[in-house]
């Protein structure tokens, strides 16, 4: 059947594929193939993984209080029997054996053609089994995850398929930096979320908020994903597929214009320097950064070392991650920002603590400072990295004149402890501060004494102004970067750090976002840093830009009361 759905526009570009449907437990799988040698033992993983299952089942059963319903058995009889049902038990074993299929993810294929059969089923009570499917399977994953670490898969060529997902949280995201789908597109998320930020880092087309793809969409439909304007077309005709193939070679063709720009030095018409900085996730996005021509990397999101693992990265694993990244860079800067976990991003595989409000609960700085051994590694693994490039220390989330105390605090500390263990360093990194809560916009001065630089962190200096999580499609109408709240911290934060002479960059999405550059720069922006994917097009907005008429008409949209007007006054900026 061919319908097209419309959702918010994440990522740039047309990818045309299949649709490969997917829940989340597949995602958060390890997805490999294991060489012929190894078949026979991951047989006996599952294997053992199921005897597992069943005793603590068994284990449970014995639990059951006396007197309770009837139904706690009857659920782990169910359970067992499913364990013991040869469509779990020995068809995984032949997905391992013909496809080399690591254990996991032949579970959860075979959990899907399962849940696929049960949901088909006209019977309202058979088709709700499709959820105890899920469960036993589930407790398998967990069984097989409590063994050894799993080998790292090899890139596999799934270009052409496009995920369809309800959900994605960003460590399902990073998957995709080993696997390469075409596109993605989900029901539910908003555009700033991690997720999103991840999907752009991959320089894939995607949506978000499409409300009810997961379940119209079957797997294999053909799919057109307009990344642009965030319009998913299912099952085109001849037509619609031939118009959206030109798009996409004409898209294709103008990225591959943009690369002319690559060594241009980055300037506006009339000679002023603007630094064009990538944003990055893992070390090895540093091969995009120097295919972009970045002058640096304004921003590691170093937590992405934390996701997809049951234990912390050592010392010494991120000192290596580090390292790798300044040295990859050769001298240019690299802001490395330390952990910002909690909100939307979790780190480790087991359950999160129980926050109310996750969003403005133990976050990032907050959780480092509570955390001080955390921190004091993480800090050391950077300073030692400083060794080998310009390395700067980034503090997320601060609010607090205490906070920035204590954490310069832990810096000091961190160094002593280096030059205990007679370890190398560079004695005069910078510590910056990222300002993403109204907070720290407003009260300013406080951090320009105590910090060497300063990062506009837009995303969430939105979320927090406008009380909007960035995550929750249901809001993402309000999320709006041109709010006059937002525009007039913003302005402020830039025109106090100039006027002081402290660096501030933009690190936010809305650094990346080429209809807004003559803004920025128009207040003064002249540090900007963003996926690898958008530089060159921001370079070409920043060549194309004239300073002198950009600056009166940006103080102009500031000065706007009514956000229709300021929207027109912008598009005149951008002519
Ligand atoms: C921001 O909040 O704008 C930012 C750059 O940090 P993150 O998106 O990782 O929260
Ligand atoms: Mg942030």
């Amino acid at each position: 059947m061919n319908f097209v759905l419309h959702g918010a526009p994440v990522s740039a570009g047309i990818s045309i594929g299949q649709a490969h449907l997917v829940s989340s437990a597949r995602m958060e799988v390890a997805h490999y193939e294991i060489p012929d040698n190894a078949v026979q033992g991951e047989i006996f993983r599952l294997e053992a993984a199921i005897a597992r299952a069943k005793q603590e089942l068994s284990a449970l059963e014995n639990q059951i209080p006396r007197g309770a319903p009837g139904e706690f058995g009857a659920f782990i009889n169910l359970h067992r029997m499913i364990l013991d049902d040869s469509s779990l038990s020995q068809a995984p074993k032949a997905l391992i054996r013909e496809r080399r299929c690591n254990a996991e993810w032949a579970l959860v294929q075979q959990m899907e053609k399962l849940a696929e059969q049960f949901e088909a089923m006209e019977d309202a009570y058979l088709r709700e089994r499709r959820q105890d499917i899920e469960q036993a399977v589930e407790r398998l994953l967990k069984a097989l995850a409590g063994g050894q670490s799993l080998p790292e898969p090899p890139p596999s060529a799934e270009k052409d398929l496009i995920v369809v997902a309800h959900d994605l949280s960003p460590a399902d995201m990073l998957l995709f930096k080993r696997h390469r789908f075409g596109a993605f597109v989900t029901d539910v998320g908003g555009v700033t979320s991690h997720t999103a930020i991840v999907a752009r880092s991959l320089d894939i087309p995607a949506i978000v908020g499409l409300h009810h793809a997961r379940d119209m969409i079957r797997e294999g439909d053909t799919l057109i994903v307009d990344g642009t304007q965030g319009v998913l077309v299912v099952d085109p005709d001849p037509l619609v597929l031939a118009e959206y193939r030109l798009r996409q070679s004409q898209h294709g063709l103008e990225r591959q214009k943009l690369k002319r720009l690559r060594s241009t030095p980055s300037a506006t018409l009339d000679g002023t320097p603007v630094e064009l900085f990538a944003n990055i996730e893992l070390p090895q996005d540093t091969v995009e950064v120097k295919e972009a021509g970045a002058m640096g990397i304004g921003l590691f999101r170093t937590e992405f070392l934390f996701m997809n693992r049951k234990d912390l990265p050592s010392e010494d694993e991120q000192f290596e991650a580090y390292r790798d990244v300044a040295r990859a860079m050769q001298g240019a800067p690299v802001v490395i920002r330390t952990l910002d976990i909690g909100a939307d991003k979790a780190i480790g595989g087991g359950a999160q603590p129980h926050m109310p409000n996750p969003a403005l609960g133990l976050r990032a700085i907050r959780y480092c400072l509570a955390e001080p051994q955390v921190f004091l590694a993480q800090l050391r693994a950077i300073l030692r990295a400083s060794k080998f490039g310009c390395v700067r220390i980034l503090l997320p989330m601060l609010a607090h004149a205490h906070e920035i105390a204590q954490a310069l605090a832990l810096v000091k500390q961190a160094r002593q402890q280096l030059q205990d263990k007679g370890l190398a360093y560079e004695p005069g990194v910078e510590v910056g501060g990222m300002i993403e809560i109204p907070a720290a916009a407003l009260a300013l001065p406080m951090f320009m004494k105590k910090l060497d630089f300063l990062s506009l962190g837009t995303n969430d200096l939105i979320q927090y102004t406008l009380a909007i999580d960035r995550t929750d499609d249901a809001v993402a109408h309000l999320y709006d970067p041109l709010h006059p709240a937002v525009l007039h911290l913003i302005a402020q934060v830039i025109r106090t750090a100039n006027r002081a002479g402290t660096p501030v960059a933009v690190c936010g999405e809305m650094a990346g976002e080429p209809s807004l550059v003559r803004l920025l720069l128009g207040l003064g922006l002249r540090n900007f840093s963003m996926h690898p994917a958008q530089l060159l097009a921001i370079k070409e907005r920043v060549l194309r830009t004239n300073l002198a008429q950009a600056q009166p008409l940006a103080q102009r949209v500031l000065r706007q009361p009514d956000p229709a007007r300021a929207r027109v006054l912008l598009a005149k900026l951008n002519a």
